[in-house]
């Protein structure tokens, strides 16, 4: 007599490793969140940090009946780099300074004894956003054939999707538009903005949280934080509201070059300053005077999925 077995609940698993959180998503087969779990991550412990995903991943493929063997995703800060003279794949970038230098993507591969896929945190929510969010949402038949994704947030990050996969890049930094300078001289703006990364007037010192406090105290001579920005701005603040405007031509202007060298079919825009409507409303009527074509419709849209992209960006890693 054959034996019924019942099919795994699970399909695709996708660990989302970030600084003060982590969090393992699993997919079912139609590509819906079906288990998903979350933990602070340990702060400054590099082995910790992977004995907790080790802990999370074993928990997700036991409660979905997944093979143990089944190939993980992961999301992180920063990126892989190779060593060139020992050949080793090396964390760089990242915030969570614990995972720098580290063989990140082999030593979970080691102690998941699965192979593991990884990709940062903005190609993981690219990925979300194509397969599960705004790009399953807008084109339901069939997936984009290319997503720019961006994340407006403390930082200011980006990651691109061409025909449902990541694009890595040569030197894996395919998207990070948020250390291209802006254009400051096409907007009139005066002044230098030094930037971590050690230069001035990148994308990320106007477009993140702290850069739109930084572009009000340069107008006005005093700092506000991004919520004070905004709760004057819906006060009707003349100050706030010129502020406001300031950084949708700045936004607008800074797609619009992305455009121009990719001309994506979608671009999905999260992180915490793409959940303020006013700042992103009509952005595309914006982008249209910067865009090189006299016809511009591609859907400029929030981000769906909220922070659980990340996880779920890294399950689609594995598929
Ligand atoms: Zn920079």
């Amino acid at each position: 007599m054959l034996e019924k077995t019942m099919p795994a609940k699970g399909a695709n698993l996708g660990v989302d490793l970030g600084g003060t959180k982590i969090e393992a998503v699993v997919l079912d087969t139609q590509g819906e969140v079906c288990w998903r779990k979350r933990v602070p991550t340990p702060q400054q412990n590099y082995d910790l940090t992977l004995a907790v995903i080790a802990q999370l991943v074993s928990d997700a493929k036991r409660d979905t009946d997944m093979a143990s063997s089944a190939p993980v995703g992961i999301g992180t800060p920063g990126a892989l780099t190779q060593n060139l003279s020992t050949k080793q794949w090396l964390m760089k970038n990242c915030n969570s300074t614990a995972l720098n230098g580290r063989p990140l993507r082999e030593d979970l591969a080691a102690l998941l004894q699965c192979s593991v896929f990884l990709a940062n945190d903005a190609n993981c929510f690219a990925l979300a956003e194509t397969l599960s969010g705004q790009g399953k949402q807008l084109f339901p038949d069939d997936p984009p054939e290319t997503v720019f994704g961006v994340i407006l947030g403390t930082g200011v990050g980006g990651g691109i999707v061409v025909r449902g996969k990541v694009l890595q890049g040569a030197n894996a930094i395919a998207g990070e538009w948020g250390h291209n300078p802006l254009s400051t001289q096409c907007l009139n703006i005066d002044g230098e903005r030094p930037c971590y990364c050690g230069r001035v007037n990148c994308i990320e010192t106007f477009l993140s949280g702290p850069g739109l406090t930084v572009s009000y105290q340069m107008e006005f001579g005093y700092a506000l934080s991004p919520e004070q920005i905004i709760q004057a701005m819906r006060q009707g603040d003349a100050n706030a509201v010129s502020i406001c405007n300031q950084y949708r031509q700045q936004l607008a202007l800074s797609l619009a070059q992305v455009v121009n060298v990719m001309d994506p079919s979608l671009i999905v825009l999260g992180g915490g300053m793409s959940t303020i409507p006013e700042l992103i409303q009509e952005i595309t009527s914006v982008m249209k005077s910067y865009v090189f074509s006299d016809r511009f419709a591609t859907p400029v849209v929030a981000a769906q999925l909220g922070d659980s992209a990340g996880g779920i960006g890294a399950a689609w890693l594995t598929r």
